[in-house]
């Protein structure tokens, strides 16, 4: 892949279920500040005090310890950066990443010049502990892990990451949490991240604050492990509409209450759906369904797509043939996704 990232075919209309992002929007305290932005606050370079307060709090760990980013992606790229640059052309730095994973790591290793090192999901997309320990090498600088896993919704167990971590003191061990708030273990914890300098956290409020537009995320790690990173972050990379939408997001607990509801349910009706119709899926602690339709997948993506319903279909990802993606947000979304599902896969009743 040429580029850091795939960017995919954003329909303007229709249900979005292929981006996983949140179909609930995000709270209405959330444009009530962006519209409090006066003329004076967009002509001044913005102040991060507030909103790395907010997230810190709502985190349990001091301010010091968060970096707010341009979305998590920016936190993908700063990490690459910091720890890939300036191996030898003939032997660059590697970076260990998942295989099926998230297209950022690779992408933006390579970016930073350096060598991506893919390790296979295990059988039944288990996470390869001993594999990646296997690949590791004295080139190692950076292991991306995604818990909850993109595209599987499997949680990494804590162990297993901190395992890597505490046996290779020299490399970073790169957690992203962008699909935490719906499930899984967190390793956010100033006691953890105290006890090991060599982890750093990457946060979004894309998926369940729903602010993907806003962008907003952050890394979260010791303030010295912080300090590399925060130096390969432009200075003011984040802009005043997510300086706003960041503390008001946190405060609507309602709000985010509500979405981790509906993700539930959605989860809930999704496997019931898929446990009649005989398909094979993964119970997930995301805000997506991983699903195997087998060789019917292109015939259900394309005519979801027909009736105006996007998911994604990752059969071209390593053992991944017939799996699709689905976005589980609101309840309504996941009923029309149903609906069709069971009529392209039935016939028209
Ligand atoms: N990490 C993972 C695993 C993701 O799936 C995504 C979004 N697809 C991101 C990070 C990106 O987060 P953000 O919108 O904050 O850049």
């Amino acid at each position: 892949m040429s580029a850091m990232y795939e960017k995919l075919a954003m329909p303007a209309s229709g249900l979005r279920l292929h981006l996983n992002e949140n179909t609930g929007g995000c709270s209405k305290a959330v444009l009530e500040a962006l519209r409090g932005i006066t003329s004076e606050d967009a002509a001044l370079y913005p102040d991060y005090t507030e909103a790395t307060a907010a997230l810190a709090g709502r985190l349990g760990v001091p301010g010091s310890h968060v970096l707010l980013t341009n979305g998590l992606d920016e936190g993908i790229f700063a990490a690459a950066l910091t720890t890939l640059r300036g191996g030898a052309p003939a032997e660059p730095f590697e970076a260990i990443v998942i295989a099926p994973g998230f297209d950022m790591f690779p992408g933006s290793s390579r970016r930073a010049g350096g060598r991506v090192v893919p390790v296979p999901l295990e059988a039944d997309f288990a996470f390869p502990l001993e594999g990646v320990l296997a690949a590791i090498t004295e080139r190692t600088r950076i292991v991306f892990v995604t818990t909850p896993h993109n595209p599987t919704g499997l949680t990494v167990p804590r162990d297993a990451i901190l395992r890597i971590a505490q046996e290779n003191r020299g490399l970073l061990v790169f957690v992203d949490e962008a699909y935490i708030d719906f499930g899984g273990d967190t390793l956010v914890d100033t006691r953890v991240l105290d006890a090991h300098p060599n982890l750093v956290v990457g946060r979004t409020l894309s998926k369940a604050y729903g602010l993907a537009a806003i962008r907003a995320g952050a890394l979260v790690a010791t303030p010295d492990t912080l300090g590399p990173l925060r130096d390969s972050v432009p200075p003011y990379s984040i802009n005043i509409a997510a300086v706003r939408a960041i503390p008001a997001a946190l405060q609507d607990t309602a709000h985010h209450s509500w979405y981790l509801a509906e993700v539930r349910e959605s989860k809930r009706l999704m496997y019931a759906a898929l446990e009649r119709l005989g398909i094979q899926y993964w119970p997930s602690d995301a805000n997506f369904v991983f699903a195997r339709f087998g060789d019917r997948a292109p015939e259900v993506t394309a005519g979801l797509h027909a009736r105006g319903i996007y998911v994604r279909d990752r059969s071209s990802d390593p053992a991944c043939a017939g799996c699709v993606r689905i976005t589980t947000g609101v309840v309504a979304h996941t009923q029309a996704c149903l609906a069709a599902i069971e009529e392209v896969l039935c016939g028209a009743r």
